[in-house]
């Protein structure tokens, strides 16, 4: 009896088991990503086995982000937590606490060189030293990658060789990216790869890349701009024979708009930083976003 009672369990939990093999997305491993960049990543390596979803989705600025309760619900039942680190998300690990998740969170930086912050422009993103936006440059952007897949093989080893061929093509397309952007910023008379942004979001392009990004201190995603720091980039701009001025889709565009109009300096339109735009976007996956930036870059400076 109680030998058939168990058989029958077995085969119960046979057939559930079996049933959840199925394609209905419900089997499919819940991560979350910190912001709309990580989401990309994430995305691409998982595939089919993954479903993610990002907390600070596109066009939004994770630097001044205010978690929801929705949130709080979504860590909780994922398994997988990418965040960016650095600095980047100051309101994460309050948010991890509070869900009481059992998910593993992984900061897929982690063995970037980290910049300081303000090396490039005199001014510091938020408070913080270290300069988060170390996805602004294709290399770093394998080792993010590099990261993701190995926490996926982590919390889902059968996974495995479905993440590795995913990482790998990925990061195939991600080198032939580094190279475009390369062999787009040749096409720049030295002299003129210098451009203004309102928020310092391209240190790490620029080392890379060698166009100086000049920001001004005091314009940030999270202050208005005053007349002060408006005459201040104008002096700027003229002192340093800066060509363009760029804006972009987290700040206010509307003190560029001024300094170019005092100054003839060219605007450049709109380069993405901290978010990708939605899908029919300029950017909404990262190789767009940094192939949208070279070409913004390189058209404004030729
Ligand atoms: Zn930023």
């Amino acid at each position: 009896m109680r030998r058939s009672v168990l058989a029958l369990i077995l085969v119960v939990v046979g057939v559930s088991a079996a049933q959840g093999q199925g394609a209905t997305g419900d089997d499919r491993l819940k991560a979350v990503a910190s912001f709309s960049i990580l989401r990309d990543w994430v995305q691409n390596v998982g595939g089919g086995r993954v479903e993610v979803t990002a907390l600070v989705g596109p066009g939004a600025d994770a630097h001044v982000y205010a978690p929801s309760p929705a949130d709080a619900k979504i860590v909780a039942a994922a398994k997988l937590i990418v965040v960016n680190g650095l600095g980047f998300e100051g309101w994460i690990d309050r948010l991890v606490q509070a869900s009481a998740t059992k998910a593993a969170v992984i900061v897929a930086s982690t063995g970037i060189a980290p910049r300081q912050a303000g090396t490039l422009g005199t001014f510091r993103d938020a408070a913080a030293d270290i300069d988060p936006h170390a996805w602004q440059t294709v290399r770093n952007a394998e080792i993010y990658v590099a990261n993701i897949r190995d926490a996926l093989i982590r919390v889902d080893p059968p996974g495995r060789t479905v993440y590795e061929a995913n990482a790998a093509s990925y990061i195939q397309e991600l080198d032939r990216l580094d190279q475009e952007v390369r062999r787009a910023v040749t096409t720049i008379a030295p002299a003129r790869r210098k451009v203004i942004t309102t928020h310092n979001a391209f240190g790490y392009f620029a080392a890379d890349y060698g166009i100086a990004f000049i920001a001004q201190q005091g314009v940030s995603t999270e202050t208005e701009a005053s007349a002060k720091d408006v005459a201040r980039i104008i002096r700027l701009i003229r002192a340093q024979n800066i060509p363009a001025l760029f804006f972009e889709n987290v700040t206010d565009p509307r003190l560029l708009r001024r300094v170019a109009a005092e100054t003839g300096a060219r605007i450049g339109g709109t380069l993405f930083s901290d978010a990708l735009t939605v899908t029919g976007g300029l950017a909404p996956t990262y190789i767009d976003m940094m192939r949208h930036n070279i070409d913004e870059v390189a058209a404004a400076l030729k």
